[in-house]
């Protein structure tokens, strides 16, 4: 795995010790790039980097022109590197999307358990079944991830207290470019249309 983190300052060095405090929390191992010259955030805009600090996980980009939490830069890193853990009682149904194995696309979402009051809005009213409810902590919990509709963010709507997040959306639009998904898109279109 390669992190790279990208900006200048105060902004760079914060999100700098929340990624070095999680990677060492959960014992990561992987490649930690820091980019301070401009000439060299250039080079990276192809994935759409505009804004720093910025922080990229493989070609990932995380968050950009805002600092992640430790909580969820730790949230993100252990879903990536436990793919099975966080897979375990997915519906079948969810397992695809637009032809793809769904555990490809890093998409869901993300709670501060700083802010999260367990008031149960997100598990009550999400239509995927995505959250669970942590009785001991009484707050809400990401138990399958995958299940999650990609691009969606209802759930951040809905959370009053701002607990929820979602990655970058120029993730999904990335991936939606990369794997060709409008063509399969059009094709599912003209046979919805006979
Ligand atoms: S809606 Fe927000 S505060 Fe309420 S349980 Fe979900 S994450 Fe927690
Ligand atoms: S984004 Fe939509 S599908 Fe995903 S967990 Fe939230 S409400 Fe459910």
């Amino acid at each position: 795995m390669e992190i790279t983190i990208i900006g200048s300052n105060c902004p760079l060095d914060e999100l700098k010790k929340n990624v070095e405090d999680v990677i060492h929390e959960i014992g990561l191992e992987c490649k930690l790039n820091i980019i301070h010259k401009m000439k060299e955030v250039l080079k990276v805009e192809e994935k759409q980097i505009l804004l720093t600090p910025a922080l990229v996980v493989d070609d990932i980009i995380l968050c950009q022109g805002n600092i992640w939490t430790k909580d969820h830069i730790k949230e993100f890193l252990t879903r990536k590197c436990l793919p099975t853990k966080s897979n375990a009682n997915v519906d079948k149904k969810y397992s695809m999307w637009k032809g793809i194995p769904r555990e490809e696309i890093d998409w869901h979402p993300i709670i501060d358990e700083t802010k999260c009051v367990g008031c149960g809005m997100c598990i009550t009213t999400c239509g995927r079944n995505v959250f669970d409810f942590d009785i001991e902590n009484k707050k809400a919990i990401v138990s399958r991830p995958i299940q999650c509709m990609v691009g969606c963010t209802s759930c951040e709507v809905w959370c009053i207290y701002d607990a929820i997040s979602f990655p970058d959306k120029q993730i999904v639009k990335d991936f939606i470019k990369k794997n060709k998904i409008l063509v399969k898109s059009k094709k599912e279109l003209e046979e919805k249309l006979r």
